[in-house]
C-alpha cells in the first residue's frame, strides 16, 4: 500500500485492516531475536492485527491536515529477561498521524501525532513494523522473583544439569 492511498483513506475516512505474519516484519524478528526469543515455533505463531482509519482533518495551527489512525494488536512472545522463561507480552498500541510533506510547527511539538510523508513510498508492514519496534517491550521480567539463570558466557543452561540437581533432591 502506497501513501497516495493513505491520502485517499484519510480524505475519504475510510478504514482498512489486515493481519501480518512475522514473515513480513523481519525487522521485528531481528529485534526479537536480539532479546533472545529463538523458539521458532513461537516466532512462527506471531501475527499482528492492524486497523488503518481514515479520520476527520484536523488544524495544526493554521494548517488542515488529513489524519489517519493505526491501531495494531498482537501478543509477542517475549522471555524474561531474568530467568530466560517465556513471557508473552500481548500489545494493545494505537498512533495518529496527519499526512503532509512539511510537518508545520505545531505538529512537530504535538508529542500524540506523528506524521507520514504524502509522497513518501513505504507500504502498511513498514509502518507497522516502525510503531511495533518503538513499542516493543525490551527488559520484560516476572513482577515476582523469579531466579536468574547461571549463564556461563553466552552457553544455554544445561538442561540435564537439572534434571541432575531432580534427582539429588530425591
Ligand atoms: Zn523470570
Amino acid at each position: 500500500m502506497s501513501n497516495v492511498r493513505y491520502l485517499e483513506l484519510a480524505r475519504q475516512q475510510k478504514k482498512t485492516e489486515g493481519v501480518l505474519e512475522l514473515a513480513l516484519l523481519p525487522r521485528l524478528e531481528q529485534a526479537l531475536r536480539e532479546l533472545g526469543v529463538d523458539d521458532a515455533q513461537a516466532l512462527s505463531a506471531v501475527s499482528v492485527v492492524y486497523q488503518m482509519q481514515g479520520l476527520p482533518p484536523r488544524y495544526f495551527g493554521d494548517t488542515q491536515l488529513p489524519m489517519l489512525s493505526l491501531a495494531m494488536q498482537t501478543t509477542l512472545p517475549l522471555i524474561c529477561q531474568r530467568c530466560f522463561a517465556p513471557l508473552p507480552q500481548a500489545l494493545d498500541a494505537q498512533f495518529e498521524f496527519a499526512i503532509c510533506d512539511e510537518p508545520p510547527e505545531a505538529l512537530l511539538e504535538d508529542e500524540d501525532v506523528d506524521w507520514l510523508e504524502a509522497g513518501a513510498e513505504s507500504g502498511i508492514e513498514s509502518l507497522v513494523e516502525d510503531e511495533l519496534l518503538m513499542a516493543l517491550p525490551i527488559a520484560v521480567m516476572h513482577e515476582e522473583e523469579c531466579t536468574p539463570l547461571q549463564k556461563s558466557s553466552g552457553e544455554k543452561p544445561n538442561p540435564f544439569a537439572v534434571l541432575k540437581n531432580l534427582k539429588l533432591d530425591k
